[in-house]
């Protein structure tokens, strides 16, 4: 089956979020043509907007950063189920902290920190936290990204700045397409994420790290020019909440066609 992944880099350490975003780093050989994917996938369409995206009114003139969203080869990541699922790393889970109590605190606050961020989009997208990562649609891993998403994106091509050092990462998101035969039939177009969030950053970073990589596994494949956005590209000192603008742009992204959450036939 057809598997691509893309990976957004966000560092910290060097005071920048990297706008390096992959587009569609191929894990297979080669890529498949538009031809191919109209074949094999359900051709694109929009979805019904959420009940939450659709009671949001977006005032006129219109502000958002649309224009800097990336739709990926299968088009927009847009949630067709909702809620949607969201495993968060827990203590208990935690591979670092050991039987430290000031390190278990740590890892405690990182939760919180994490889930208040969850809380925080919860009202545009609903969201559930569940216990396993083998059924969420997204997955928060309270870790350093690897290295291997690090050099993957690297050899995309696409990377607009130099090769920065591994230390210097905070965080990752990257997404993943699957056939899901498990939660569906028929069988659909789907898709999850994986973040990968450092926890070596303090609480308010912690949040305003996972409100922005949340914001990518949303949908927001990209990053707003300003700097008053919770996607904004750069890391600033005091991180802003979630903006009109992005729930703007958000609420656009669901407009727009996608393969994704549409019924496959297969023979
Ligand atoms: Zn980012």
């Amino acid at each position: 089956m057809l598997i691509f992944v893309g990976i957004i880099v966000c560092m910290i350490g060097l005071g920048q979020f990297s706008p390096t975003l992959s587009r569609n780093a191929p894990q297979a050989p080669t890529s498949p043509t538009p031809e191919q994917l109209d074949r094999l996938l359900p051709t694109p369409e929009v979805h019904s907007l959420p009940p939450t995206l659709e009671q949001w009114q977006m005032a006129e003139p219109l502000d958002d950063y649309f224009s800097e969203i990336e739709p990926t080869l299968l088009g927009y990541l847009i949630w067709t189920r909702f809620p949607v699922r969201v495993f968060v790393e827990s203590v208990a889970g935690s591979r670092s902290s050991g039987s430290n109590p000031s390190a278990i605190e740590r890892s405690q606050q990182w939760v919180t920190s994490v889930r208040a961020a969850i809380e925080e989009w919860n009202p545009y997208i609903p969201l559930q936290a569940i216990d396993s990562p083998e059924t969420a649609d997204i997955t928060i891993w309270r870790s350093a990204p690897p290295l291997q998403g690090w050099s993957a994106s690297e050899q995309s091509g696409d990377s607009p700045t130099p090769p920065a050092l591994p230390r210097a990462r905070a965080a990752e998101t990257r997404y993943q397409f699957f056939v899901d035969r498990a939660s569906a039939a028929p069988a659909r177009i789907s898709h999850r994420f994986t973040i990968y969030l450092t926890p070596n950053q303090t609480a308010d970073y912690t949040q305003a790290t996972a409100r922005h990589e949340i914001g990518h596994a949303l949908g927001i494949w990209g990053h707003s020019p300003v700097e008053t956005d919770a996607l904004y590209f750069s890391q600033v000192r005091h991180s802003p909440p979630i903006s009109d603008r992005d729930i703007n742009t958000l609420k656009r992204i669901y407009q727009q066609p996608t393969r994704l959450g549409w019924e496959i036939s297969e023979e």
